[in-house]
């Protein structure tokens, strides 16, 4: 039996420009992602009978529920390759999960893209980088760029990935929540606020660029973004409250990540990245507190 292993890893949004929603029900977004180093570890072995399965092994938050039938996104990521090269084989899938459930990082988009590597190289299908980014736009917004990694523009409904000219790496904090937070309620949620008034085309803004492509973190930390930032506050009051202790820690930017409840903090250092983790876990505001280092490789054999 074939076995291949993928690392994938988490991504923050460093902005996120929200536009009117299209007929076909999704926002038009303008954002710049950053992978960052919280990995989930996805196993995939071939066997010769057809079906496909998965297990999910729960690392950081036991609590947390990632479904185990053909709702996982990683098993309909193997049926979906499946379906395109047409082997016959099946697989049994093996998630490592450390990336927050439901936590605004992507952690189903990442296993998706982990799942697609996996798959390929234990079937031997032998797609290349363009295909399988093609199968990854099916699979979700957020899937093509847990494929690139590193920085990268995202556009469409987030999946049409272009790279950014970018230095440095930075030293993050991320406040994870007790409890998840819909993507689908935080549109909602989104709309219902901004019922009756004209939505802008979204932006990637220009400073945030500049900042990136001069590596300075005290820019970046300005102008970090996030058009959903009044939704998901609406859903989640406290967050404002998680946001203030980490600018009290004088974090260089704080940001909610997507569509939350993670609310990540740019660090200077890693001392600073202490002291904001510190101050964070102090304030008993959030169940978990994550460092985190960006940006990192996408989707990868292990
Ligand atoms: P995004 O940042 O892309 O909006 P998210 O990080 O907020 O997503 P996910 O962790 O991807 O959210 O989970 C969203 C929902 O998807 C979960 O509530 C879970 O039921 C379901 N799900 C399906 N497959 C997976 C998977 N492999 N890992 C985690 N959640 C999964």
């Amino acid at each position: 039996m074939t076995t291949a292993t993928v690392r994938v890893p988490a991504k923050i949004n460093l902005c996120l420009g929200v536009g009117p929603v299209r007929d076909d029900g999704y926002h038009p977004l303008a954002t710049v992602y950053q992978a960052v180093d919280v990995h989930d570890e996805v196993k995939a072995t071939a066997t010769e009978d057809d079906e496909i399965s998965v297990t999910v092994h729960l690392e950081a938050d036991e609590s947390a529920e990632v479904p185990t039938d053909g709702d996982n996104i990683a098993v309909k990521a193997a049926h979906l390759l499946r379906d395109t090269t047409g082997t016959e084989a099946g697989v049994q899938l093996a998630i490592r999960k450390v990336i927050p459930v439901a936590g605004g990082m992507a952690g189903g988009s990442a296993d998706a893209a982990a799942a697609l590597v996996a798959c390929n190289e234990a079937w031997g299908t032998g797609l290349g980088r363009p295909e399988l980014e093609r199968l990854a736009a099916q699979l979700g917004s957020d899937v093509p760029f847990l494929l690139h990694g590193g920085n990268a523009m995202g556009g469409g409904r987030g999946e049409t990935v272009s790279p950014v000219l970018a230095r440095g790496s930075y030293y993050w904090v991320a406040a994870v929540a007790a409890t998840g937070l819909s993507t689908k309620a935080v549109y909602a949620e989104f709309d219902r606020l901004n019922e009756g008034s004209n939505v802008a085309q979204p932006e990637v803004p220009d400073d945030l660029l500049a900042a990136l492509r001069a590596g300075d973190a005290e820019a970046l930390g300005r102008s970090l973004s996030n058009d959903l930032t009044l939704a998901a506050l609406s859903l989640r009051p406290e967050l404002a409250g998680t946001l203030d202790i980490g600018l009290e820690a004088e974090a260089l930017g704080a940001v909610i990540s997507g569509s939350g409840p993670t609310c990540v903090f740019l660090a200077a250092d890693e001392n600073h990245s202490l002291d904001i983790a510190m101050a964070l876990a102090g304030a008993g505001v959030c169940a978990d507190v994550i460092q985190a280092r960006g940006p990192v490789a996408g989707a990868r054999l292990v």
